[in-house]
């Protein structure tokens, strides 16, 4: 049996920048992809932006790594040459009642440790962006959109270059722990062993964790799916920053975030659903996404949206239930030597990717 050093199991955007992690401290590191190329799941499916990390509760791993891996990121794509911009966003109160919801936005992005974002009155806010309709705003400087693509080539590029190697066509099938290494049995029946397995496979993470020989069932969470919906804006975007009205339950709004070639979409919704797969937008939703896009931007015209494309976040919480922060078990959580698990890797992800490939390195080298 071929036996290598480190195994990540999915390249997506944040198995990427853990076998790159891993390969600059002089690991041997393999990457096998079920799919035919990299980053064809959700890392491919997103807004692609930047975050601050304004929402997510304090001391939490989404706002730790989130704020951590911004700061990793910006400096990353300049070394780079990855596409961004730093276009910023304005977070929108369209009624009195929210404008003390914005407060307490500031507040909560403070206790992050974002201490940039700056309160706009109506005025202020238009004198930014003249089409926006809105009570109060709040600016976020350094919110940014990012080429995901050029990304994952780039972590690629970084992982090979330091010795590593992604494999593709290549679905794990089973894992099991032996002594000191792990088993891994491919669908075509090959089997490899490696010291440490990294489970990074998204949507599929549950489902694979369940099938790994040695895991007690109790450290694998249920596997929930929200849909999150676009609708691409026809002719040219009307703002040049991202525009978010106040966050709701289980989203962020139906908000309105460009991609770098100027390109404007509205969305993702969110859209409960049993399946991983099905991507499908159903037009019929777009009916619902002119109200809210109209209360802060009354000018859009009917007939103007046109349904985009649709992406998967990987819940680890039900529907009725609050939202749930990653959850990255490595040896010390679940007793297993040399296995990391990764759940509920949603938004943001991508931010927080270089962050998380650092987290999930000390995991690994802990005693
Ligand atoms: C609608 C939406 C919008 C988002 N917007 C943003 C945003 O603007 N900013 C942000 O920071 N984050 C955003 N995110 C979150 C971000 O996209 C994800 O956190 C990130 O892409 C997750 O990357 P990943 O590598 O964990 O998963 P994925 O990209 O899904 O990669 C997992 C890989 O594992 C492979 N795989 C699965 N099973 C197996 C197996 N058995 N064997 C081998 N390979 C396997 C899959 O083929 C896939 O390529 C958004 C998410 C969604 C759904």
């Amino acid at each position: 049996m071929d036996q290598v050093d480190c195994v990540v199991i999915g390249a997506g955007v944040v198995g990427l920048a853990i076998a790159r992690a891993l390969a600059l401290q002089g690991r041997e590191v393999m990457v096998l992809e079920a799919a035919d190329a990299i980053g064809t799941g959700t890392s491919s499916r997103n807004s692609e932006v930047i975050h601050a990390g304004i929402y997510y509760p304090q001391s939490s791993l989404k706002a730790t790594l989130c704020v951590q891996g911004r700061a990793l990121l910006y400096e990353y794509c300049a070394q780079r040459g990855v596409s961004h911009s730093r276009c910023g966003k304005l977070i929108v109160a369209t009624s009195d009642a929210q404008v003390a919801q914005l407060q307490g936005i500031i507040a909560k992005a403070a206790a992050n440790g974002v201490h940039d974002l700056v309160l706009l009155s109506r005025e202020e806010a238009r004198a930014l962006e003249p089409q926006l309709e809105c009570v109060a705003a709040v600016h976020s400087p350094s919110t940014g959109i990012v080429d995901s693509h050029g990304l994952m080539l780039a972590l690629q590029g970084d992982l090979e270059n330091a010795g590593g190697l992604v494999v593709l066509n290549t679905a794990v099938a089973h894992m099991q722990s032996v002594q000191a290494a792990i088993t891994l049995i491919a669908n075509d029946g090959t089997e490899l062993q490696a010291r440490s397995v990294v489970n990074s496979a998204g949507l599929q993470a549950q489902a694979l964790a369940r099938r790994f020989g040695g895991l007690a069932p109790h450290f694998v969470p249920p596997s929930h799916f929200a849909k999150g919906n676009y609708f691409t804006l026809t002719g040219r975007s009307p703002f040049a920053r991202l525009i978010y009205p106040v966050p709701e339950a289980a989203g962020l709004g139906v908000h309105l975030t460009i991609d770098l070639g100027g390109q404007a979409k509205f969305g993702p919704d969110v859209q409960w659903v049993d399946s991983p797969d099905d991507l499908v937008v159903d037009p019929a939703r777009g009916d619902g996404f002119y109200a809210e896009v109209r209360k802060y931007w009354p000018a859009l015209q009917d007939g103007s949206l046109i349904p985009g494309y649709a992406g998967m976040r990987p819940k680890i919480q039900a529907p009725d239930e609050p939202a749930k922060d990653f959850l990255i078990q490595g040896p010390a959580a679940h007793g297993v030597a040399g296995l990391v698990n990764l759940f509920g890797i949603e938004s943001p992800g991508l931010t927080s990717s270089l962050a998380i490939g650092t987290y999930v390195s000390r995991l690994l080298s802990a005693p």
